[in-house]
Protein backbone atom coordinates (compact mmCIF):
# COMPACT_ATOMS: atom_id res chain seq x y z
CA UNK A 1 0.00 0.00 0.00
CA UNK A 2 1.52 3.69 -0.63
CA UNK A 3 -0.72 6.14 0.87
CA UNK A 4 1.42 5.47 4.67
CA UNK A 5 2.21 8.08 7.14
CA UNK A 6 4.92 10.07 4.45
CA UNK A 7 2.08 10.49 2.61
CA UNK A 8 1.14 8.51 -0.72
CA UNK A 9 4.36 7.19 -2.90
CA UNK A 10 3.92 7.91 -6.86
CA UNK A 11 3.23 4.45 -7.65
CA UNK A 12 0.43 4.61 -5.29
CA UNK A 13 -0.80 8.24 -7.11
CA UNK A 14 -0.57 6.33 -10.61
CA UNK A 15 -2.87 3.21 -8.96
CA UNK A 16 -5.67 5.91 -8.06
CA UNK A 17 -5.22 7.64 -11.10
CA UNK A 18 -5.51 4.34 -13.48
CA UNK A 19 -8.27 3.15 -11.50
CA UNK A 20 -10.34 6.47 -12.02
CA UNK A 21 -9.51 6.73 -15.74
CA UNK A 22 -10.48 2.62 -15.60
CA UNK A 23 -13.76 3.87 -14.20
CA UNK A 24 -14.60 7.40 -15.67
CA UNK A 25 -12.92 8.22 -18.90
CA UNK A 26 -15.01 10.40 -19.58
CA UNK A 27 -15.98 12.49 -16.54
CA UNK A 28 -16.63 16.36 -17.04
CA UNK A 29 -18.50 19.10 -15.99
CA UNK A 30 -21.88 18.49 -15.83
CA UNK A 31 -22.81 22.26 -15.88
CA UNK A 32 -23.93 23.86 -19.57
CA UNK A 33 -22.36 26.84 -20.99
CA UNK A 34 -21.93 28.54 -24.12
CA UNK A 35 -18.85 30.76 -23.40
CA UNK A 36 -16.93 31.62 -19.78
CA UNK A 37 -19.16 34.04 -18.35
CA UNK A 38 -22.21 31.29 -18.43
CA UNK A 39 -20.07 28.55 -16.61
CA UNK A 40 -18.66 31.46 -14.22
CA UNK A 41 -22.58 32.64 -13.42
CA UNK A 42 -23.46 28.55 -13.50
CA UNK A 43 -20.94 27.87 -10.90
CA UNK A 44 -22.28 30.18 -8.73
CA UNK A 45 -25.45 29.22 -9.06
CA UNK A 46 -24.48 25.69 -8.70
CA UNK A 47 -23.36 26.29 -4.63
CA UNK A 48 -25.97 23.71 -2.22
CA UNK A 49 -27.95 22.74 -5.49
CA UNK A 50 -27.88 20.18 -8.40
CA UNK A 51 -26.25 20.57 -11.77
CA UNK A 52 -29.39 18.78 -13.00
CA UNK A 53 -31.48 22.18 -11.48
CA UNK A 54 -28.87 24.99 -12.34
CA UNK A 55 -29.07 23.26 -16.12
CA UNK A 56 -33.05 24.04 -16.09
CA UNK A 57 -32.39 27.51 -14.73
CA UNK A 58 -30.05 29.07 -16.63
CA UNK A 59 -31.36 28.85 -20.08
CA UNK A 60 -34.09 31.51 -18.93
CA UNK A 61 -31.19 33.74 -17.50
CA UNK A 62 -29.23 33.64 -19.80
CA UNK A 63 -31.74 34.58 -22.69
CA UNK A 64 -32.94 37.73 -20.58
CA UNK A 65 -29.57 38.59 -19.65
CA UNK A 66 -26.84 37.10 -21.98
CA UNK A 67 -23.90 38.70 -20.49
CA UNK A 68 -22.13 40.41 -17.89
CA UNK A 69 -23.13 43.90 -19.33
CA UNK A 70 -26.73 42.92 -18.98
CA UNK A 71 -26.85 41.71 -15.41
CA UNK A 72 -24.76 44.45 -14.14
CA UNK A 73 -27.41 46.57 -15.03
CA UNK A 74 -30.57 43.89 -14.08
CA UNK A 75 -33.52 44.83 -11.88
CA UNK A 76 -31.85 42.34 -9.10
CA UNK A 77 -35.97 41.29 -7.83
CA UNK A 78 -35.80 39.71 -11.37
CA UNK A 79 -33.21 37.96 -11.38
CA UNK A 80 -34.24 36.79 -8.29
CA UNK A 81 -37.00 35.25 -9.80
CA UNK A 82 -34.76 33.94 -12.61
CA UNK A 83 -32.57 31.99 -10.27
CA UNK A 84 -35.26 30.78 -7.11
CA UNK A 85 -35.13 27.48 -8.62
CA UNK A 86 -31.33 27.12 -7.62
CA UNK A 87 -31.79 28.01 -3.94
CA UNK A 88 -30.58 30.50 -1.72
CA UNK A 89 -31.82 32.62 -4.29
CA UNK A 90 -31.08 36.03 -2.80
CA UNK A 91 -27.77 35.56 -1.99
CA UNK A 92 -26.86 34.32 -5.82
CA UNK A 93 -28.85 36.97 -7.39
CA UNK A 94 -26.49 39.72 -5.63
CA UNK A 95 -23.72 37.83 -6.63
CA UNK A 96 -24.48 37.34 -9.88
CA UNK A 97 -25.05 40.98 -10.26
CA UNK A 98 -21.91 42.34 -8.13
CA UNK A 99 -19.79 39.86 -10.00
CA UNK A 100 -21.20 41.15 -13.42
CA UNK A 101 -20.50 44.67 -12.20
CA UNK A 102 -16.76 43.53 -11.46
CA UNK A 103 -16.07 41.94 -14.94
CA UNK A 104 -17.68 45.38 -16.63
CA UNK A 105 -15.74 47.69 -14.18
CA UNK A 106 -12.23 45.86 -14.08
CA UNK A 107 -11.71 43.82 -17.13
CA UNK A 108 -14.14 45.03 -19.51
CA UNK A 109 -16.63 42.45 -19.43
CA UNK A 110 -14.13 39.67 -20.07
CA UNK A 111 -13.85 36.71 -17.66
CA UNK A 112 -10.24 36.85 -16.45
CA UNK A 113 -7.97 34.26 -16.98
CA UNK A 114 -5.62 34.18 -13.65
CA UNK A 115 -6.80 32.31 -10.42
CA UNK A 116 -5.49 35.70 -8.65
CA UNK A 117 -8.25 37.43 -10.95
CA UNK A 118 -10.86 35.76 -10.70
CA UNK A 119 -10.95 35.23 -6.75
CA UNK A 120 -10.80 38.70 -6.71
CA UNK A 121 -14.12 39.05 -8.27
CA UNK A 122 -17.11 39.17 -5.72
CA UNK A 123 -18.36 35.97 -4.63
CA UNK A 124 -15.69 34.27 -5.96
CA UNK A 125 -13.43 31.42 -4.38
CA UNK A 126 -11.16 28.90 -5.68
CA UNK A 127 -13.37 26.31 -6.61
CA UNK A 128 -15.39 28.57 -8.70
CA UNK A 129 -12.10 29.82 -10.45
CA UNK A 130 -10.79 26.94 -10.72
CA UNK A 131 -13.42 25.30 -12.23
CA UNK A 132 -13.69 27.98 -15.05
CA UNK A 133 -10.46 27.84 -15.78
CA UNK A 134 -10.15 24.20 -15.91
CA UNK A 135 -13.31 23.79 -18.28
CA UNK A 136 -14.11 27.59 -19.89
CA UNK A 137 -10.18 28.23 -20.68
CA UNK A 138 -8.33 24.49 -20.74
CA UNK A 139 -6.39 25.19 -17.98
CA UNK A 140 -5.01 23.28 -14.75
CA UNK A 141 -7.74 23.31 -12.58
CA UNK A 142 -8.42 21.52 -9.19
CA UNK A 143 -12.28 21.70 -7.97
CA UNK A 144 -12.53 20.65 -4.46
CA UNK A 145 -15.88 20.51 -3.58
CA UNK A 146 -17.19 18.21 -0.77
CA UNK A 147 -16.89 14.84 -2.85
CA UNK A 148 -13.29 15.41 -3.87
CA UNK A 149 -12.36 16.78 -0.06
CA UNK A 150 -13.82 13.22 1.51
CA UNK A 151 -11.88 11.34 -1.56
CA UNK A 152 -8.33 13.06 -1.04
CA UNK A 153 -8.84 12.20 2.86
CA UNK A 154 -10.41 8.63 2.00
CA UNK A 155 -7.48 8.12 -0.50
CA UNK A 156 -4.73 9.17 1.60
CA UNK A 157 -3.58 11.80 -0.92
CA UNK A 158 -4.71 14.61 1.81
CA UNK A 159 -4.79 15.04 5.27
CA UNK A 160 -5.89 18.84 4.93
CA UNK A 161 -8.09 20.27 6.93
CA UNK A 162 -9.85 22.67 4.40
CA UNK A 163 -10.01 22.75 0.69
CA UNK A 164 -6.84 24.96 0.28
CA UNK A 165 -4.52 22.71 2.34
CA UNK A 166 -6.31 19.46 0.20
CA UNK A 167 -5.58 21.54 -3.19
CA UNK A 168 -1.84 21.95 -2.00
CA UNK A 169 -1.49 18.76 -1.09
CA UNK A 170 -3.04 17.51 -4.42
CA UNK A 171 -1.46 20.39 -6.38
CA UNK A 172 2.21 18.92 -5.25
CA UNK A 173 1.12 14.89 -6.16
CA UNK A 174 -0.93 14.79 -9.41
CA UNK A 175 0.42 16.41 -12.74
CA UNK A 176 -1.58 19.70 -13.53
CA UNK A 177 -1.99 18.33 -16.80
CA UNK A 178 -4.40 15.86 -15.03
CA UNK A 179 -6.28 18.44 -12.78
CA UNK A 180 -9.11 19.04 -14.14
CA UNK A 181 -9.81 15.38 -15.45
CA UNK A 182 -8.90 14.21 -11.86
CA UNK A 183 -11.07 16.65 -10.14
CA UNK A 184 -14.03 15.50 -12.31
CA UNK A 185 -13.74 11.91 -11.89
CA UNK A 186 -13.18 12.10 -7.94
CA UNK A 187 -16.71 13.94 -8.12
CA UNK A 188 -18.13 10.89 -10.21
CA UNK A 189 -16.71 8.49 -7.93
CA UNK A 190 -17.80 10.31 -5.04
CA UNK A 191 -21.51 10.48 -6.24
CA UNK A 192 -21.75 7.32 -7.62
CA UNK A 193 -19.72 5.03 -5.03
CA UNK A 194 -17.67 6.49 -2.28
CA UNK A 195 -20.28 8.51 -1.29
CA UNK A 196 -20.82 10.56 2.20
CA UNK A 197 -22.39 8.65 4.17
CA UNK A 198 -21.93 4.53 3.49
CA UNK A 199 -19.74 4.16 0.76
CA UNK A 200 -20.00 1.78 -1.97
CA UNK A 201 -16.73 -0.31 -0.49
CA UNK A 202 -18.09 -3.61 -1.72
CA UNK A 203 -18.74 -2.31 -5.09
CA UNK A 204 -15.59 -0.05 -5.61
CA UNK A 205 -12.36 -2.08 -7.20
CA UNK A 206 -9.91 -0.41 -5.89
CA UNK A 207 -8.24 -2.31 -3.88
CA UNK A 208 -5.28 -0.40 -2.59
CA UNK A 209 -7.39 1.91 -0.59
CA UNK A 210 -6.30 2.36 2.58
CA UNK A 211 -10.03 2.20 3.61
CA UNK A 212 -9.81 -1.61 2.85
CA UNK A 213 -6.35 -2.95 4.34
S1 LIG B 1 -12.86 1.38 -1.26
FE1 LIG B 1 -14.52 2.51 -0.26
S2 LIG B 1 -13.54 4.29 0.72
FE2 LIG B 1 -12.09 3.46 -0.79
S3 LIG B 1 -12.47 4.66 -2.67
FE3 LIG B 1 -13.70 2.79 -2.79
S4 LIG B 1 -15.71 3.37 -1.94
FE4 LIG B 1 -14.23 4.95 -1.32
Amino acid sequence: MGAGAKGPTAAYVREVLAFFDAGYPEAACALKFGNPFQLLAATVLSAQCTDARVNLTTPALFARFPGPADLAQADLGEVEDLVRPCGFYRHKARHLVELSLGLCRDHGGEVPRTLEELVALPGVGRKTANVVLGNAFGQPGLTVDTHLARLSRRLGLSAGRNPEEIEADLARLIPPARWTLFSHQAIAHGRAVCRARRPACEECRFESCPRLI
